[in-house]
């Protein structure tokens, strides 16, 4: 048996102003109130925290960031260090997501040194790993994420790894319509679990696994049912306060 329960967190991406999130905030905690034995967390644009925090913050409901800098403060212009977040309420922040490595060009070293600074400010990092389509296609996929969480985590003790969160998103499902199997997504996670066996040891069962990419109410509970897939990173069903509330009760 495993201690681990089920984390449902929602990513907003680039969507939502001030007053978009002060309304699906207002509107979504009260439909799911009634949720005790699963986490929630939204991960906003840092500009709507704020009011994430104002309104949820002695709640339920985690707030969390997409981003971070590892740098505690300095000339970085543009940057976000990880005690900005935590004054902003954050008990969780995205780290790696796809669409960074991809159009910000993040690079392994630069997620890994991400992960270790959020974690010295007690931020727990939602690692994103995944392969694209043509290393799904060249049987390439399981040894390439392997390698993702590998580099990602080679920063931390045993003990910090067993604090994380990973979410693995097949780059080719995220925002498509294609969700992966739930056979290929247990066999993925299943296979980031003995990865993180192998650093981190025993620690590793307790380490929640998430799968993202074209999650929807309709699709959750036989992704969840799998053994090893604790939850989802979901982007686009998260925008309405309704589709995402029906997501988290049907996981
Ligand atoms: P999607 O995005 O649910 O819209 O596919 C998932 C993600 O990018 O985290």
């Amino acid at each position: 048996m495993n201690s681990r329960k089920q984390l449902i967190a929602g990513n907003w991406k680039m969507f939502m102003n001030t007053q978009q999130a002060r309304e699906f905030a207002l509107d979504f905690q009260g439909r799911v109130a009634d949720v005790t034995d699963k986490e929630i967390v939204i991960c906003a644009p840092f500009t709507a925290l704020h009011v994430l925090k104002e309104e949820w913050e002695e709640g339920i409901i985690h707030i969390g960031a997409q981003d971070v800098f590892y740098q505690k403060e300095g000339a970085y212009t543009g940057e976000i260090s990880p005690a900005m977040l935590v004054d902003l309420a954050c008990t969780y922040v995205i780290i790696g997501h796809s669409e960074r490595r991809g159009y910000l060009k993040e690079n392994d070293e630069l997620i890994a040194q991400k992960i270790k600074a959020a974690l010295e400010n007690n931020l727990k990092p939602i690692l994103c790993v995944g392969e694209n389509l043509s290393q799904r296609e060249d049987g390439k996929a399981l040894s390439f994420v392997r390698s993702q969480v590998e580099k990602d985590l080679s920063e931390l003790s045993s003990s910090d790894i067993g604090k994380i969160v990973i979410a693995y998103e097949p780059v080719w499902a995220i925002g498509t319509g294609k969700t992966a199997s739930p056979q290929d997504a247990q066999e993925m996670c299943a296979a980031i679990r003995s990865t993180l066996a192998g650093i981190a040891g025993a620690a590793a069962n307790n380490i929640q696994i998430l799968y993202g990419g074209s999650v929807k109410a309709d699709n959750i509970k036989e992704l969840t049912k799998k053994k090893d897939i604790d939850g989802a990173l979901v982007g686009g069903a998260s925008l309405d306060p309704k589709q995402f509330a029906d997501l988290i009760h049907n996981a």
